[in-house]
């Protein structure tokens, strides 16, 4: 596998990625989106704690909050219980997503106007492809501010905007200019910028491997950069190479255009001979749960229900639906769910020729792509 690697990406090769890497690339991110969006339709809520997720009283937990419960350490996907205690008096909101998805069109058709190079990455973040200022040799900064102002005006949101020659750099430059920021990174300065940030900024790198690299005394995205591509591959495997690019800020993925979230992930299976002994039907569907629920942490989504397809020997199909408590990808709760559901609604007995399950109500606010998605090395 090593040489194949060397052959790949060198420490030579990396300048001429570089040069190559001329483009102007957006990465815009709303700001604490459903809460803003909340404070906007109820403007009594405006410099109020605002915490979007439901009832402090249920199980769940916090999908956005405002920056003013933010000083009072809540944060996203943090149990609404702890959030309550660690705010009493912030505003708790159910959340209404056919308006979050309403403004986010209405933003990404503003988007679409500054470059048809658009990829949406989630329901309040998006890449654009700008490259074309370069030949109208036009400040990207300052067609930025311009973008800014338009949400601004069209919605009265606020978003930061990372500017840089990729979209790795566009991102962490994006985050770091929170709330309400713009930040370019100039083509050439990456390596410099991201040498001043803790490795926890590369997205992709989460609590698990930031554990695994502090253990080895690599805190800051500089002790990365010290290393060179072979002793990487040497500790980490093939996520030494990803860990590589990242730190020296090389990231050639375009701006797709064509991402499309899937709106259900499902599985299904076609017996071969016709079943109706109950152990084998719930064995099968744990096999369809385990697959979907493979699939579902893959696209890093969570499903908020699912249905179950049954279609008997006759070839009546019947397709019944089941909503779950919150978004959850945790197999064992979908497990547990799944397989009560199929024993209320399956007629003990009746043979099937078939049984399918689709996970449905996707979160696309939670998907994030990692870093271990898109720059694999080959095996
Ligand atoms: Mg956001």
């Amino acid at each position: 596998m090593m040489p194949t690697l060397f052959c790949l990406i060198g420490n030579r090769e990396v300048a001429t990625i570089r040069g190559m890497d001329r483009r102007i690339i957006y990465h815009i991110d709303m700001d604490a989106f459903f809460a803003s969006i909340e404070v906007v339709n109820n403007p009594a809520l405006k410099g109020r704690p605002v915490i979007v997720g439901g009832s402090p009283d249920k199980r769940g937990v916090v999908s956005t909050c405002s920056y003013e419960a933010r000083a009072y350490g809540v944060h996203s996907a943090m149990s609404l219980f702890e959030a309550k205690k660690r705010c009493p008096h912030a505003e708790f909101i159910q959340g209404n997503f056919e308006l979050y998805r309403s403004y986010s069109s209405r933003i990404m058709q503003i988007l679409l106007t500054y470059s048809a190079q658009l990829e949406i990455v989630s329901i309040d973040e998006a890449y654009l492809d700008v490259s074309f200022l370069h030949e109208r040799t036009e400040d990207p900064k300052q067609y930025g501010r311009i973008l800014k102002k338009e949400i601004l005006k069209s919605t009265g949101l606020t978003c930061s905007l990372g500017i840089a020659s990729n979209k790795l750099i566009a991102k962490i430059a994006s985050s770091t200019a929170k709330p309400n920021g713009l930040y370019e990174i100039p083509h050439g300065h990456e390596a410099a910028f991201l040498a001043t940030l803790p490795i926890g900024a590369i997205p992709g790198i989460g609590s698990k491997t930031e554990k695994i690299l502090l253990n080895d005394n690599l805190s800051r995205i500089s002790d990365l950069q010290k290393l060179d591509l072979h002793e990487l591959i040497d500790r980490y495997g093939t996520r030494g190479y990803s860990f590589y690019l990242a730190a020296h800020g090389i990231d050639k993925r375009p701006v797709d255009g064509d991402y499309h979230f899937p709106k259900s992930i499902g599985a299904e299976t076609t017996f071969e001979v016709d079943q109706s002994e109950f152990t084998v039907l719930i064995e099968a569907l744990y096999d369809l749960v385990q697959k979907a629920c493979r699939r579902l942490q893959k696209h890093q989504t969570r499903a908020r229900g699912f249905s179950l397809k049954l279609r008997y020997s006759d070839f009546r199909t019947i397709t019944r639906s089941h909503l779950l408590f919150g978004h959850t990808n945790d197999q064992a709760i979908i497990w547990n769910e799944a397989r009560d559901f199929f024993t209320k609604i399956y007629v003990q007995e009746t043979p099937l020729r078939l049984i399918g399950i689709s996970l449905e109500k996707l979160a696309d606010t939670y998907w994030q792509p990692t870093l271990w998605e898109w720059e694999q090395a080959p095996e």
